[in-house]
């Protein structure tokens, strides 16, 4: 929230409501997980950025210098993922407030781990020293084939609302690291703070339902659920409803949300955000045959939320 009165939202219409593109190749600008140039040929170049701040994003007590790492780069190649993308190149942003060296090695092993698992080189970015508070900012390109390309817009009433994995476990880890000592059985703690710190990106969901052509709509839930359904809502000028008992419950979720104190599983579920996983809307015909392929040739559980 950079603004005591603006929105984050409010500021990127500040800019948007002024910045219509110029160029005939940009197919996508302002308001999507990426921005789309079409530069001719069979491909298009996707284009994300996102921005993590410590004491905002991430704190040093609760997240190795690898971890943050990986998430940096993690959260664009989920940008890259929502519209169908592989992920190609990164510029890497850092401004860092005390260039200590097991710190920056630790973040570059990360960095570099989740570029590898994405077949991403590392291009460029620019390095400088921060009085206080380091600041990480990567730039994302990707590619998706003309043809493939999935938006945020394009949901039709009566599509099905499909998750590629559960939500909710990211948000529970951020609380877990918040509250101290709780008495939450350590595998089950094991994965929910892992959610939050090591999130890995569905790049290989989103180019499997790209290439069938069966998602009207996609994006992936950095926001939350409600928050980022509402944006593909926005886009299709449609309402949603969600049944709350058909959003996946894992275990750990429902454990941690049995401790004193803590909120309740659909809150998380519902309202958590950085779960990086793909929110996508179908025709509601083909979800059977989506799910069953989706356990068949990537095993993952699909599982169908609610209808536009
Ligand atoms: P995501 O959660 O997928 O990273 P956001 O909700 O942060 O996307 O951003 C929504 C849209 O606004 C994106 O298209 C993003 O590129 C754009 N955007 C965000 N901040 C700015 C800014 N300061 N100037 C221009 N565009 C912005
Ligand atoms: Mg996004």
């Amino acid at each position: 929230m950079p603004d005591a009165l603006l929105g984050e939202f409010d500021v990127i219409r500040l800019f948007a409501d002024l910045a219509a593109p110029s160029h005939p190749w940009v197919r996508q600008g302002i308001g999507d997980d990426c921005a789309v140039l079409d530069l001719g040929g069979e491909r298009c170049l996707l284009v994300t950025k996102d921005l993590l701040c410590e004491g905002v994003h991430f704190l040093r007590g609760t997240t190795t210098p690898r971890q943050l790492g990986w998430k940096s780069l993690a959260v664009n190649v989920s940008d890259i993922a929502a519209m169908g993308g592989r992920p190609l190149a990164a510029f890497l942003g850092l401004g860092l407030d005390a260039a200590e060296p097991a710190f920056t090695v630790g973040f570059r092993d990360g960095f570099l781990a989740c570029a590898r698992a994405h077949g991403i080189d590392l291009l460029g970015g620019d390095t400088v020293r921060v009085p206080r508070d380091s600041v990480i900012s990567v730039t994302l390109l990707g590619e998706v084939a003309r043809g493939e390309l999935v938006r945020r817009a394009g949901a039709r009433a009566g599509d099905a609302i499909a998750l590629g994995g559960p939500v909710g476990l990211s948000a529970a880890g951020l609380w877990l690291l918040s509250a101290g000592a709780q008495p939450l059985d350590p595998a089950r703690r094991e994965t929910l703070v892992r959610a939050h710190l090591e999130p890995q990106p569905q790049v290989a969901l989103g180019r499997w339902i790209a290439g069938r052509g069966v998602a009207t709509a996609m994006i992936d839930v950095s926001d939350g659920l409600l928050q980022d359904l509402g944006h593909l809502c926005a886009a299709a000028g449609l309402g949603a409803r969600i049944l709350a008992d058909a959003l996946p419950a894992p275990d750990a979720l429902a454990a941690a949300a049995a401790l004193p104190g803590a909120p309740t599983a659909s809150d998380w579920a519902l309202a958590g955000g950085e779960d990086y996983v793909l929110l996508f809307t179908v025709p509601p015909e083909r979800t059977a045959e989506l799910i069953e392929g989706a356990r068949r040739d990537l095993g993952l559980a699909l599982t169908v939320v609610g209808a536009m």
